[in-house]
């Protein structure tokens, strides 16, 4: 199963992706994960790409696109869940060539909707695991709130991403994110008009309800 996910920053897409990963066997494909590996191991990319991801800038798309469409055919063959990317026009129209191309089945695009207020509220609150990236922690949610400051999920040391506690930068992102002209709104509206000519399906969801409600309204939508 190839699913493509859409949703602001703070909307949950992350805890909601490490779930569905889990439950379909799927490569997590998250461009934000994968630049952050590359500044981590100190790589050229890494290097070129903090500059932007630290303004909370679009990483340019001849950096992105080749990354991104490499790691897929890499680690997706057998089904992937596609997180952060497209993040714009350019990148949905080159990810839809190439899922043409490769023959693939885009199976599902799934959009998790949240008002902006409440996304950035969110952002400024979620912690990141060393042990795992995918353990969900939030200041903000009551039910993935840090248990005594460190991971619920297994007690690992907690941190703040830089780019997270930087509101200026939130707000940038979420100005790429809800540009319905050319930013990821128009992404993901370019593959609901594709699931209206039955190329995909397309499930929006609320993503103001509490994890496990959408987890499970997002599963009966799947099957
Ligand atoms: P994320 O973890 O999805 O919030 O991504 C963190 C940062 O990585 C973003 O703010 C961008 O700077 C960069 N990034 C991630 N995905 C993309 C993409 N598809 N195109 C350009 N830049 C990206």
């Amino acid at each position: 199963m190839n699913i493509l996910f859409f949703g602001p920053n703070g909307s949950g897409k992350g805890t909601q992706g490490a779930l569905l990963k889990k439950k379909f066997g799927l490569a997590h494909i998250e461009s934000g994960a994968i630049f952050r590996e590359h500044i981590g191991g100190g790589s050229e990319l890494g290097k070129k790409a903090k500059v932007f991801i630290d303004r909370g800038d679009l990483v340019p798309d001849e950096i992105t696109i080749p990354m991104v469409l490499e790691t897929l055919k890499s680690k997706g063959a057998n089904g992937w869940l596609l997180d952060g990317f497209p993040r714009n026009t350019a990148q949905a129209r080159k990810l839809w060539e190439e899922i043409q191309k490769a023959c693939l089945k885009l199976d599902y695009v799934v959009e998790i909707a949240l008002p902006r207020d409440i996304a950035k509220k969110r952002i400024l609150g979620r912690r990141l695991c060393k042990n795992d990236n995918n353990h969900p922690n939030n200041v903000q949610i009551e039910a993935i709130k840090p248990v005594n400051g460190k991971c619920r999920v297994c007690g690992g040391e907690l941190s703040a991403r830089s780019d997270d506690l930087d509101g200026q930068a939130v707000d940038k992102r979420h100005d790429i994110y809800y540009d319905e002209e050319n930013g990821t709104l128009a992404a993901a509206r370019f593959f609901k008009r594709l699931a209206e000519q039955g190329e995909t399906n397309y499930i929006e969801l609320n993503g103001e309800g509490d994890i496990q409600a959408i987890m499970d309204k997002l599963l009966a939508a799947l099957e």
